[in-house]
């Protein structure tokens, strides 16, 4: 089939082909004058009013459309807000073009869109034309690659990755409120000896059981269970100091020990636990929370393991 443009097909019906082309978009599309008014709206913009519940006086053709963001800005919607500033900056000529993602959840489902703004290709007529286009199919590609890359496949626990990034967050909120935050690192004893016994499956399955009893410790919110890696695990506590920590980590400690989980004929599967604490400030890197947790794993380790060892108050 040959590529043609509208005018080149009918003429005389131009007009009438473009109205069609732009009602066959799933684009929510308006124009609106530079105060805001809406000139004009495609199928899809009324559609989505009307299967959102907007009565077509509020959001069709006629309605000023910064009243429009204004009101559910008032009603608290900060996006509303942001998404009015950028819009007024392309109407008052600062910028040219506007895009902003934003989410518009319904009861049902997830939904994002994009909202663009930019002049209609006529300077003469000072027009400015409103997209809307549906970008949940990116989004929630993008909510999983996230969790993927924050998450550890085998346990669902948290990875590093993930404490780095809610440490960051958490250590300029605690500073903020000199709360305690406290770290356990936690490391599974003879676990090599577990997996030459049983198989690399069954060590699978055990670290998927310590998983799964160490996650029911994250009580907060900003507690986070994770796995560090290979056979260790660590469990970040907000608002808790040194000696609420050690406890914690006896009641995991003892708690897996429990759990039975037996290998070599009578052995049990056990744990060694650090602890460290300290009041975050702007100068404490998180780092040394960590490096400091290591090192007393490490030296309940030497001390002979199934064990809790915390790091001296002087951390904090
Ligand atoms: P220690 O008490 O000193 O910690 O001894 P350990 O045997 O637990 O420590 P070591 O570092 O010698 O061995 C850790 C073992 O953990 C070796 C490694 O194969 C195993 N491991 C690490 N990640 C996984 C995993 O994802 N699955 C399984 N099944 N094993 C793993
Ligand atoms: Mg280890
Ligand atoms: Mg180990």
């Amino acid at each position: 089939m040959p590529f043609f443009s509208a005018d080149e097909v009918e003429p005389d019906h131009s007009v009438n082909m473009h109205a069609l082309l732009l009602d066959s978009l799933e684009d929510q599309i308006a124009v609106i004058d530079s105060s805001g008014t809406i000139v004009y709206v495609n199928r899809a913009w009324s559609a989505f009013g009307t299967e959102n519940g907007l009565a077509s006086g509020a959001f069709g053709a006629g309605t000023n459309y910064l009243d429009v963001c204004n009101f559910s800005s008032n009603r608290g919607d900060r996006l509303a807000n942001v998404a009015m500033d950028g819009l007024k900056e392309v109407l008052e000529g600062r910028r040219a073009t506007y895009y902003f993602e934003y989410p518009c959840h319904s009861p049902t489902e997830k939904r994002w869109f994009m909202m663009r703004v930019t002049a209609l290709q006529d300077p003469a007529k000072n027009l400015f034309v409103i997209s809307h286009h549906n970008i949940t199919q990116r989004k929630l590609a993008e909510e999983t690659a996230e969790h993927l890359s924050l998450h550890d496949p085998l346990t669902g626990l948290a990875n590093r990755r993930y404490l780095d990034q809610l440490l960051g967050n958490e250590w300029r909120r605690n500073s903020r409120s000199r709360m305690p935050v406290s770290f356990i690192m936690f490391d599974l004893d003879h676990f090599k000896d577990y997996n030459d016994d049983l198989g690399h499956p069954a060590g699978d399955q055990c670290l998927v059981k310590v998983a799964r009893f160490l996650n029911t410790f994250s009580r907060r919110p900003g507690d986070l269970a994770l796995r560090y890696g290979g056979e260790e695990f660590g469990l970040f506590l907000v608002n808790t100091g040194l000696e609420q920590a050690h406890a914690i980590a006896e009641s995991v400690r003892m708690g897996i020990h429990d759990l039975s989980i037996l290998y070599s004929g009578t052995k049990r599967m056990t744990v060694s636990a650090g602890v460290a604490s300290v009041v975050p400030d702007n100068d404490h890197e998180y780092g040394l929370l960590i490096k400091e947790a290591d090192s007393a794993l490490y030296r309940s380790k030497q001390a002979g393991r199934n064990q809790t060892i915390s790091a001296t108050p002087a951390a904090e």
